[in-house]
């Protein structure tokens, strides 16, 4: 094989490696499973909300229930001490009745109010359900990711070292000073080989003179695009 078909090849390879080493330095930002990741704890914080205001309502139940009792006792209470007494004038009667409808309203307004405590709590668990839910689902697809992630950087850096192996590997078979060329025009710029295509330079399309497409077709030597400075490269059909 020519030099040049090994330095075509040889630069084709440090294309491929540095798609490859900027894939790789892409996926191991993980942007997406940081994303995740924030809206999962968006989720938790939620969640430890929603617990928050479950025991509020709990602690507000138990104080509503309590009242509750309280009330009821009493009224029982009046209600007897009033069939025990002996002797009782109008006004006593009618401050009797009025004390129990008193009771009895308010006995009847906190029931209501417990009734709505406890439809505001089964709201409140729903959520929950639903919050831990949305938890277990994006914890699932960050399991997901994570793993398809390390499969394909794994996958990534075997290419690599499988690039850099094969890049070596040329690099010991092309004569020195063609490589040192080579190298010279690689360090100032991402490709550095341009195919001839149709007597042009495939790089910058300047048409070549005939003098340069004769000597590439017959020569093994390292001649520059005038225009753009690539190593020319005529590939023998
Ligand atoms: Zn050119």
């Amino acid at each position: 094989m020519r030099d040049l078909d090994l330095i075509y090849q040889l630069d084709n390879l440090y294309l491929e490696l540095d798609l490859k080493e900027k894939e790789l330095e892409h996926i191991e930002r993980r942007l997406d499973i940081q994303k995740r990741n924030d809206e999962k704890q968006r989720y938790q914080l939620e969640l430890e909300n929603l617990h928050k205001i479950i025991n509020d309502n709990q602690t507000e139940l138990r104080r509503k229930e309590n009242q509750l009792e309280d009330m009821k006792y009493k009224l029982s209470n009046l209600k007897n001490s009033f069939e025990k007494a002996n002797v009782i004038d109008n006004k006593q009667y009618e401050h009797f009745i009025s004390s129990v409808e008193n009771y009895e309203e308010k006995i009847d307004t906190a029931e209501l109010e417990i009734l709505d405590i406890m439809i505001n709590e089964d709201k409140i668990n729903n959520k929950i359900v639903k919050t831990k839910d949305k938890i277990n689902e994006i914890s699932e697809e960050l399991g997901n990711l994570i793993k398809k992630y390390d499969l394909k950087i794994s996958d990534l850096k075997q290419e690599i070292v499988g690039l850099k192996y094969q890049i070596l590997t040329l690099k010991e078979i092309i004569s020195v000073d063609k490589l040192l060329k080579y190298e010279k025009i690689k360090a100032k710029r991402k490709k550095a080989v341009a195919i001839v295509k149709d007597k042009a330079c495939s790089s910058c399309g300047m048409i070549l003179p005939t003098s340069y497409f004769d000597f590439l077709q017959k020569n093994d030597d390292i001649i520059l695009c005038e225009n753009c400075g690539c190593i020319l490269y005529y590939k023998k059909e």
